[in-house]
């Protein structure tokens, strides 16, 4: 590890979930001592496959983790995987394939094991971790050292300068940014339900889905549902999502669903009977799956206009939990978390310069991941039938084209810079 000059702050992150934990390598290889309160006994993530772009796969990258994340996915390496967008009714006919570059490396895993992957690298460094520490409260600027208190639900507290909310979209953190007002909080219901699960792809060839059908990503298009379907673990197990979207309301018009869990178990039948138009094949794969869960998806309509107060800012899904048509929430946290990591990090960050530290990291973020998010919304109204251009197929694939670019082709040295030239700008950072 890089030796760095001794610090005179500390940072606390809330929440032990991909984007907490990616922060805080990046803090910690920067010599900066981090405490993170994750709210659950030990690091887990849901019995799910995730997707990471190219952006997301270079912050790795820089970071000195990639090599692990992807030793733990099961993958051969990085792949050039371009997404197949099929008619999900009758025959299934392919209509577009997404045209990806040399530079469009994915990399698909299961969350658990990117979530293991980057927990070693937490016990490596200067790190600690505070298990069963639900946030609950944050006592900002105690007394006049600027100094922030979170409060634990187990009657304990700590005392930190800098607070970074990563607990996810029901964030406890978010309170503190946007104020008292609780009526100002935008999480929402996106009127977009989801049914998740994995199965073995040998499962699904012995019923006959095709092996091009399993082996590369496909969107299943229909009219206000899609099923979204891509191998993790060497090819050997298909994640699939299967949504349904509310058309008649949009992101932004209800609040959170009353009196009724987020994920519940479904059955097969209820399943199956959403999608009775669709052809044999992602039929026979959604027959396949072993005790789906449906998933209640909530998101932050309208978006945060910033992410950041005084010395706490969030980051991840509590800044911007968004629909996951792009399959980029994830990615947008891992951004965030290294642009934090580089400005917190920056030798020339101390006590005294930490809040416009935080707003160079805001006026960056904001506008690149509420892009995003508006961004993912756009493309499930594509894949729905919904799209500017139409339900036909030549509509569908004239909004289809690109329609991920933005999202996984970002520079994030050029955001470095621009937040160093602005602090600089500012007379924060001296000119080097
Ligand atoms: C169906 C679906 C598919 C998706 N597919 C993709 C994809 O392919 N690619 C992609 O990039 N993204 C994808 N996403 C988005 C991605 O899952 C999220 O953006 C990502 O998991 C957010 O990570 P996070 O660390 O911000 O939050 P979380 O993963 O929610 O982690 C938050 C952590 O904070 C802890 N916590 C919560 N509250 C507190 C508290 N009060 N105090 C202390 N700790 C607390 C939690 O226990 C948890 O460990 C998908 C999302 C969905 C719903």
């Amino acid at each position: 590890m890089a030796e760095h000059r001794e610090r005179d702050f500390r940072v606390a992150i809330v929440g032990g979930g991909i984007c907490g934990l990616v922060c805080a390598i990046g803090l910690t290889r920067a010599g900066i001592k981090v405490d993170i309160f994750e709210a659950a006994s030990k690091y887990g993530e849901i019995g799910a496959g995730i997707a990471l772009g190219p952006n997301a796969i270079n912050v790795l990258r820089e970071l000195g983790v990639l090599e692990s994340v992807v030793a733990h996915s099961g993958q051969r390496g990085l792949e050039v995987r371009s997404f197949e967008f099929r008619i999900g009714a009758g025959d299934c006919k392919s209509v577009y394939s997404y045209p990806a570059s040399s530079d469009d490396l994915s990399l698909p895993i299961h969350r658990a094991d990117l979530l293991e992957a980057l927990a070693e690298f937490i016990a490596l460094e200067d790190a600690v971790t505070h298990f069963n520490k639900r946030c609950v409260d944050i006592t900002p600027f105690l007394g006049s050292s600027s100094r922030s208190t979170i409060h634990f639900a187990d009657g304990s507290s700590h005392i930190t300068d800098v607070v970074l909310g990563a607990d996810g979209v029901k964030s406890a953190v978010r309170q503190f940014v946007i104020g008292d007002d609780t009526s100002a909080n935008p999480l929402s219901f996106t009127n977009t339900t989801a049914y998740r699960g994995l199965v073995e792809t040998a499962v699904l060839h012995r019923v006959g889905v095709p092996t091009n059908m399993t082996a590369r990503p496909v969107c299943w298009m229909g009219q206000g549902k899609h099923i979204i379907t891509f191998p993790i673990k060497g090819g050997r197990v298909l994640n699939v999502v299967a949504f349904i979207s509310g058309v008649d309301l949009l992101p932004g018009a209800p609040s959170v669903l009353p009196e009724r869990d987020w994920v519940v178990r479904s059955s097969l039948q209820e399943m199956l009977d959403d999608y009775a138009e669709f052809g044999e094949h992602p039929r026979n794969i959604l027959k396949s799956l072993n005790q789906p869960s449906k998933w209640y998806i909530h998101g932050l309509y309208p978006q945060l206009n910033t992410y950041v107060k005084g010395p706490i800012a969030l980051l991840g899904d509590a800044a911007h939990g968004m629909l996951p048509h792009l399959g980029a929430g994830a990615g947008q946290g891992i951004e965030d978390g290294y642009l934090l990591s580089r400005l917190l990090g920056h030798p020339e960050t101390n006590k005294g310069n930490i809040e416009v530290v935080l707003r160079a990291y805001d006026q960056v973020r904001v506008p690149r991941a509420n892009g995003v998010s508006r961004g993912s919304k756009f493309a499930g109204e594509v894949y729905d039938g919904l799209g500017p251009s139409g339900p036909s197929t030549e509509g569908r694939r004239a909004d289809l084209d690109l329609v991920f670019d933005a999202a996984w082709h970002h520079d994030m040295e050029a955001d470095v810079r621009m937040s160093v030239d602005w602090l600089t700008d500012q007379r924060v950072f001296g000119r080097a």
